[in-house]
């Protein structure tokens, strides 16, 4: 039995509490790792660590710090395939998606390279007679990020890349479901020339958190999870005078108008509800086709494209759809949405409970399953089921749709579906969400635009990545100049005899 480490100051070190948590391979369903948890003591020796490194890296000039990014960038290339196989092995992902995971977290590296270009301040020559003012954004110091289990690489990235270009210290606490990419980046990130204490990870459960939330030297918390814990760590957080950004969970709509190109609707639905075992806080999870006759049809192009996806290990081939949930619990979890959507008159179009795959029998695989005529008092709609289930919910008219996108509490996502320039512009216009596909399923911007939802899915005011992580990361400083009248009034210029 491997036991992980947490990875401070530059070393590999073992946990100290007595306290782990299983790292389980999903395809086996088997104990492969322990995870330590960190006692609030082991993550105030982190933030030891990093507070005596930040102040020398947040001096180092923008552009040997926007170098070290550069390496890292290469070193992920490198690394992609190992990196790739240790994120399937934990959490479940096929390896084209984990290796998906691993690029999107590295664009954002390379976004960070502007580093120099992204930190420039402000500059108003004579504000005054004889006075300039200036702004320049300088780090906050030691900052912290705690990321959830779904994107290993990708979320730790979105966090800590923009934070140490900006030269801060960054305390990662990963997800404790699969550590062990985030513990590889630190490794990657202090090759690429990062001092010792700069990038840490300190695995831990609540425990960890409180201790990030409560000390008094961290400046920042970043957070990507569900939305319970992200209403909590925002509330507490900010209440201790700290920067905080929360981003929680989702239940993201796709609107399928009569006018669709429905192959091409069907196609994004199966690939953004099922892709990642459902598990992507931006997958599809609820479909609304306007009209009855529209709903029929996309029924019947969803259900035998469903009932051909490839559920296995990402051991067994680039052809696999998706592989198994995170965990026994998840998978418990799911199934008993499952039975409720049903039990609540839900029609359950295409079942998956009885999935087995021989020779995974203790894996824990989750067939797909298609709902229709969900409706938005049943807990399937209401809840977000994180795994490999899409619920139809009829809409009688464009109004209808909107309507149900724009009253559901939860706001990362959604997605129209339409060939009307004007149904799609006025849904982009309307909708009460962070993120908008028109004809794009999962509409998640790319590194140098930010990332976040509305409504309970973000909780905080900057987004992720792009430009507002460099905001996130820096606090304004200005500064107003006036200098005495100096040599050139006062200075003898008369070339004097000697007395
Ligand atoms: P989670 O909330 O269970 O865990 C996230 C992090 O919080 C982990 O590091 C975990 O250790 C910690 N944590 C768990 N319980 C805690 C507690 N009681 N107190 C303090 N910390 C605690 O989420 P998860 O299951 O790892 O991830 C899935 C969720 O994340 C889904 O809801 C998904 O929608 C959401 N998500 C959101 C985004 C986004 O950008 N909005 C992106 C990815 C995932």
């Amino acid at each position: 039995m491997q036991e992980l480490t947490h990875y401070m100051n530059g070393e590999h070190v073992k946990g100290t509490s007595g306290r782990f948590a299983d790292v389980f391979n999903p395809a086996t369903g088997e104990v492969q790792a322990k995870c330590p948890l960190a006692s609030t003591d082991e993550m105030a020796r982190a933030v030891d660590f990093a507070a005596a490194a930040q102040p020398a890296w947040g001096a180092v000039n923008p552009q040997r710090r926007a170098r070290v990014m550069m390496e890292f960038v290469r070193l992920l290339n490198r690394d992609m395939d190992k990196l790739a196989e240790a994120l399937s092995r934990e959490h479940g992902k096929t390896l084209p998606d984990a290796k998906g995971d691993v690029q999107r977290g590295l664009e954002v590296v390379e976004y960070c390279i502007g580093a120099p270009q992204l930190l420039k301040g402000e500059f108003t020559d004579s504000a005054g007679p004889g006075i300039d003012m200036y702004s320049m954004r300088q780090p906050l110091g030691v900052t912290a990020g705690i990321t959830p289990f779904n994107f290993p690489a990708m979320i730790p990235m979105w966090m800590f890349a923009p934070a140490i270009a900006c030269g801060n210290a960054f305390i990662l606490k990963p997800s404790e479901r699969d550590p062990s990419v985030p513990l590889m980046l630190a490794e990657l990130m202090e090759e690429a020339g990062a001092p010792k204490g700069i990038l840490q990870v300190v695995n831990g459960d609540k425990e960890a958190v409180d201790a990030i939330i409560d000390h008094p030297v961290i400046q920042s918390i970043g957070f990507v999870g569900s939305t319970p814990i992200a209403e909590y760590i925002y509330g507490r957080g900010c209440s201790n005078g700290k920067r905080v950004q929360c981003f929680g969970g989702a239940k993201n709509h796709m609107i399928i108008m009569p006018d669709a190109d429905m192959d091409q609707a069907a196609d994004a639905l199966v690939g953004a509800g099922y892709g990642a075992a459902g598990e992507r806080c931006m997958a599809i999870s609820v479909a609304v086709p306007v009209g009855d006759e529209t709903a029929d049809r996309l029924i019947e192009k969803l259900v035998p494209r469903i009932e051909k996806l490839k559920v296995g290990p990402y051991t067994a081939g680039d052809d696999v759809d998706y592989g198994p949930v995170v965990t026994a619990a998840a998978k418990e979890k799911i199934l008993g949405l499952v039975q409720s959507g049903v039990d609540q008159g839900a029609e359950l179009v295409v079942d998956g409970r009885d999935f087995n795959l021989q020779g995974y029998e203790d894996g824990f695989f989750i067939g797909p399953h298609l709902f229709d005529r969900v409706t938005p008092d049943m807990d399937i709609y209401q809840q977000e089921i994180f795994g490999p289930v899409l619920s139809t919910v009829r809409a009688g008219s464009y109004e209808e749709a909107l309507q149900l996108a724009m009253d559901h509490e939860m706001g990362n996502g959604t997605a129209i579906f339409t060939r009307d320039g004007d149904a799609a512009r006025d849904f982009a216009a309307r909708v009460n969400v962070g993120m908008i596909g028109v004809n794009v399923p999962i509409p998640v911007p790319l590194a140098y635009h930010t990332f976040g939802g509305w409504k309970k899915s973000a909780f905080g005011d900057l987004n992720q990545h792009g430009p507002d992580a460099f905001k996130f990361y820096t606090r304004t400083k200005t500064v107003t100049a006036r200098w005495p009248s100096g040599i050139k009034e006062g200075g003898e210029f008369n070339f004097k005899a000697m007395d």
